[in-house]
């Protein structure tokens, strides 16, 4: 008997290590289990990229689009989001549009590392995943706060702050009832919110500036991003009209992303908008890919990138015609899981290779150990508890204490 209980109690621990559900440290960095990451040597990049194979160089940027499609997410284009992975460790996402959390866990992501947004403007394609990588991220292994950067409104009730404030609200039902079971301080969402009238430094750290300025779109309200790095930048256009201060920004940057729309003819045909309305929503709110090239043929990039449109192929050609009718630059249309490479010498276009089973990489062990309550009780009501049946679960196999 005492044998049996051994190889129940041991040998299961052995076949099923708990190492299993944990990434590698890899030179101080969390990567999926079983990954060792190459250095790319002479600027050799694999056709392909597969999520925790490639180290990334000291000096280098990794650009990685989330999402770059519509409110109405398709399979293939999540709302608009975009991850910059920096050489000193350091990662930062640049809106969160409906659907594009979907594209991390793809990317097998280290979520502790994710604990920073920059929101260009408060549409639900440019933040409706905002929730959600507050609550999976602290699943996935974020163990500190998830700092959301973001405008202000022309009223209070416009800006960032209370758009985060309200999420907190909504969520209490979900986030108060994984208290104690997670790390405590993952658990919290912290607005950073500022003046969208002003060009302005509003991070700085680790080497690291971004620089927010005012967009035109529709209300007061939207700003777009340009991040300083080791004398590389990348500039993230939310949506707008092209505007001078897009023009000033982002003058001879490295890589610059800026919203390119359908035609108005396209979205007559698309959405079966009536003309007026849709040359309004095209050319008024948004930037057609006429506009979009006159203003890279401005600006002078060394990437020029397209987003915000669906990767239909019959859309896709039409647009960036459109766009060579003004351009004739260094031109990504952007996919979802279109990735980025950059340094001083090159820049590096490729489409990322998920496994479709993926899912986050796991925790670490700095998430095991952070600070934690204990689990909530007192939650539910005795009657409903007591509805609970009996002997249904195996026993523990380990000590809960
Ligand atoms: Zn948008
Ligand atoms: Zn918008």
């Amino acid at each position: 008997m005492k044998s049996l209980l051994t190889f129940f109690l041991i040998v299961p621990c052995l076949m099923i290590p708990s190492v299993w559900a944990k990434p590698d440290k890899v030179d101080g960095e969390n990567v999926p289990f079983g990954r060792l990451p190459q250095e790319i040597k002479n600027n050799r990049y694999p056709h392909t990229y597969f999520p925790g194979t490639e180290k990334l160089g000291g000096d280098e940027m990794r650009i990685v689009a989330l999402g770059t499609g519509m409110p109405t997410q398709t399979p293939s284009n999540a709302a608009a989001a975009f991850l910059v992975e920096l050489g000193n460790g350091d990662s930062f996402l640049f809106d969160l549009g409906t659907g594009s959390t979907e594209r991390l866990s793809g990317l097998e992501a280290d979520y502790s590392k994710l604990d920073k947004v920059f929101i260009s403007h408060l549409h639900t394609d440019h933040l409706g995943d905002l929730a959600a990588l507050w609550v999976s991220g602290w699943i996935g292994g974020r163990y500190k706060p998830l700092h959301v950067y973001g405008p202000s409104g022309r009223t209070k009730e416009l800006g960032i702050a209370n758009h985060v404030g309200h999420i907190r609200d909504a969520w209490v039902w979900d986030v108060s009832s994984r208290a104690g079971i997670l790390p405590n301080a993952g658990g919290e969402i912290i607005a950073h919110e500022f003046d969208y009238s002003k060009t302005q430094v509003v991070y700085e750290k680790n080497g690291v500036e971004v620089i927010s300025f005012p967009a035109i779109h529709i209300r007061d309200g939207s700003v777009s991003f340009r991040l300083n790095w080791n004398g590389l930048s990348f500039v993230f256009g939310g949506d707008s009209v092209p505007n001078k201060w897009f023009l000033k920004e982002a003058k001879n940057a490295d890589v610059v992303v800026h919203e390119c729309f359908f035609t108005p003819e396209q979205w007559m045909d698309i959405a079966g908008f009536p003309y007026k309305q849709a040359y309004w929503v095209t050319s008024m709110i948004h930037t057609p890919p006429q506009g979009f090239g006159k203003m890279m043929s401005m600006v002078k990039p060394r990437l020029a990138v397209a987003y915000h449109y669906w990767n239909h192929r019959d859309i896709e050609f039409e647009i960036f015609e459109g766009i060579r009718e003004t351009y004739g630059g260094p031109l990504a249309m952007a996919a979802d899981l279109t990735v980025i490479n950059v340094k001083k010498d090159v820049i590096e276009v490729r489409e990322v290779t998920v496994n479709h089973e993926a899912w986050a990489q796991g925790t670490s062990k700095e998430w095991d150990t952070a600070p934690r309550g204990e689990p909530a009780t007192g939650l539910m009501s005795d009657w409903l508890n007591e509805g609970a049946l009996e002997g249904m679960n195996p026993p523990p196999t380990q000590p809960l204490d």
